[in-house]
């Protein structure tokens, strides 16, 4: 069995070492010669897709920081707490750098017997050849031509994201703030180490001195030492409307882009991830080729469940938009009154840690 991922992001190198881990060949072909990890992106994954990547993908034990709560503030009211997410096993969520987690697939990979790297202009792959093609980049001919009708939208935001070094804490808890301006989210790395995300509305004229400014004016703990190299991205979010054609399949971001207030879009491609596997072990169960039943019963599975959580990430965010333009408190008290509820707040940590799975 031959599966051609096309593509070397984190979703192309995941999916690439659970096929391998079920025995099947992978071919990875990417135009992106000297792809360049950003050293400030982090990610967090729950609890349900940390222990999945450990025990399906690869042991990731060593790299990453586990939080036990995440706390939700509103500026609007002297930093007043709203959410508290707790978990009573003891890990809510576990953050790791980008960079780490690359490094641990490629290496990983690069010694499998199952996984070949290839050089290969896009016009030369040949669907044929493969049981299943795998698309995870955006602008390449196979984009263009199947996996450009989307469901879009433009945030007229952009994401800062960093690094800062600090005096030694305990650094278990993450901390979000809705601002005026938008989201700053702090999510510990270390007890030395936290990376910052905020999440600004029509932020053209920010430069770097601000954005330094600004995370000194919300931090609320650390005594910060330095703050590392501040990287920035356009934010958007998207569905695709068809998720594949014939045996070709589009995954990971480009097949859904989700706002990073929730920390939710490789948590997204996880699930994805372990739904794919699970229909391809079914096929080779039943002695049934791998071929483009494999991509329908994925769709079919998977589409509505990821169109409901993104458009549920975006009501969070249009919420907060809102709460951010009103002069009234009685929407951020809504949500402390709803977060008090224990039955809704252990809902809120289930969806976050499994999506709409359970
Ligand atoms: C600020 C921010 C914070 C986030 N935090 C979280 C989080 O806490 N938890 C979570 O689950 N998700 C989070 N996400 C989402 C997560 O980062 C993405 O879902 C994940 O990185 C997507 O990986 P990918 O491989 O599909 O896409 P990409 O990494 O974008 O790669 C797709 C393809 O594009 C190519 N490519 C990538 N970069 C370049 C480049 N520089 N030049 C040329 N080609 C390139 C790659 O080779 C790859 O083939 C966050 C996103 C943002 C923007």
């Amino acid at each position: 069995m031959r599966v051609c991922i096309i593509g070397s992001g984190l979703t192309a190198l995941t999916l690439a070492k659970a096929l391998v881990n079920q025995n099947i060949f992978v071919y990875l072909v990417s135009s992106n010669k000297n792809l360049k990890i950003n050293q400030s992106r982090t990610i967090g994954i729950s609890k349900s897709n940390f222990d999945y990547f450990n025990k399906n993908i690869v042991n990731i034990k060593k790299i990453i920081w586990k939080l036990k709560k995440i706390e939700i503030y509103s500026h609007k009211n002297k930093n007043e707490k709203i959410l508290n997410f707790e978990n009573s096993n003891n890990q809510l969520f576990s953050i790791m750098q980008n960079q780490q987690l690359y490094e641990v697939l490629n290496k990983d990979l690069l010694k499998n017997k199952n996984f070949k790297k290839i050089k290969t202009k896009k016009k030369l792959i040949k669907p044929e050849k493969y049981n299943l093609i795998v698309n995870t980049e955006y602008n390449n001919a196979i984009t263009k031509k199947y996996f450009s009708k989307k469901i879009e939208k433009v945030y007229n935001s952009f994401a800062y994201t960093t690094v800062i070094n600090h005096e030694k804490i305990p650094n278990e808890t993450a901390v979000q703030i809705f601002t005026k301006i938008g989201p700053i989210a702090f999510l510990p790395l270390s007890k030395h180490k936290t990376s910052v995300v905020y999440s600004i509305h029509a932020s053209k004229d920010v430069n770097k001195e601000k954005i330094i400014h600004l995370i000194h004016q919300h931090n609320i703990k650390y005594k910060i030492k330095k703050i590392e190299n501040i990287e920035n991205f356009e934010l958007k979010s998207f569905n695709l409307r068809s998720y594949y054609n014939n045996n070709i399949l589009a995954f990971g971001d480009l097949l859904h882009r989700i706002h990073p207030l929730a920390g939710q879009g490789f948590n997204m491609t996880i699930r994805d991830i372990n739904l794919f596997i699970n229909i391809i072990k079914n096929k080779i169960d039943l002695g049934l080729p791998l071929d483009s039943a494999v991509n329908y019963e994925f769709e079919k599975n998977s589409k509505h469940k990821n169109y409901i959580f993104s458009n549920s990430i975006d009501l969070i965010q249009e919420f907060f938009n809102f709460e951010r333009k009103l002069n009234h408190k009685i929407l951020h008290n809504s949500v402390k009154i709803l977060g008090n509820n224990r039955f809704i707040n252990k809902l809120f940590t289930k969806v976050a840690d499994k999506g709409i799975n359970f």
